[in-house]
């Protein structure tokens, strides 16, 4: 285990989701103190872990963990630049279904915050694709930190996850951090005009391991033994 600061879960309360499409589910809403960044992060627990939290109580296999970096204009105002509207909807709903947590992390624009996101929207409205106008920009092509992550999950008591992701950087900064990481399972691609770029440097740039070649689908498990079931596209 590393050493990470510990955290310990500050407040948790049920609060019922209703989602623009009529998906609705119960969560269990953690905040927590002693994250290292002082932001507010919260763990939306779901499925079975919505009930009652008992800390350190490990139930059967590891949960289904979501790791979602906070897009405003994605999240809440339904932007097509990206797909993090459509990632984050469809991740409640699988966690939902098996149990586990989705971590809402305070990490806009891959963590260079929402004004300057909008100004790389902006370089690439010229032919930068994401990733070189963070370049453009004098940040990193990706500054997210994943250590408050490890931190939320280690108050929760889950020292193993399914990690529901694409995105081996998440696998590889939660593993250093002394998360047991059992499982990636992949999440579906999200697919439309206005997002293809973005999603084609994703693929490029990130080794996000996405399949863009025959247009929106359902990604198959990257690892074979799928005990989740992968998401199904609308
Ligand atoms: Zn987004």
């Amino acid at each position: 285990m590393s050493q990470i600061a510990l955290a310990s879960v500050r407040t948790h309360l049920r609060v019922p989701l209703r989602f623009a499409d009529g998906y609705a589910t119960t969560a269990r809403v953690f905040t927590f103190d002693g994250l290292v960044d002082g932001r507010e992060h919260l763990a939306i627990g779901l499925g079975d872990r919505a009930g009652t939290f008992a800390p350190g109580l490990h139930r059967g296999s590891p949960p289904l963990v979501r790791p979602h970096s906070e897009c405003l204009t994605g999240d809440v105002f339904g932007s097509e630049r990206c797909d993090c509207g459509a990632q984050m909807s469809q991740a409640v709903k699988r966690i939902a279904d098996t149990g586990g947590y989705l971590l809402y992390l305070r990490q806009e624009g891959r963590g260079i915050g929402l004004y300057a996101k909008l100004a790389a929207y902006e370089l690439q409205d010229t032919g930068l694709d994401t990733y070189e106008a963070n370049l453009a920009l004098g940040f990193a092509e990706d500054e997210r930190d994943y250590t408050v992550a490890a931190q939320m999950l280690q108050a929760l008591g889950l020292p193993r996850v399914a990690l529901l992701t694409n995105n081996p950087d998440k696998v590889a900064q939660l593993t250093r951090l002394g998360i047991n990481v059992t499982e990636q399972v992949p999440t579906g691609v999200h697919l439309s005009t206005a997002n293809a770029r973005y999603l084609a440097a994703k693929a490029r740039r990130g080794e996000h391991t996405l399949d863009l070649s025959t247009g929106p689908h359902e990604q198959r498990p990257t690892n074979g033994n799928g005990t989740h079931r992968s998401s199904r596209l609308g």
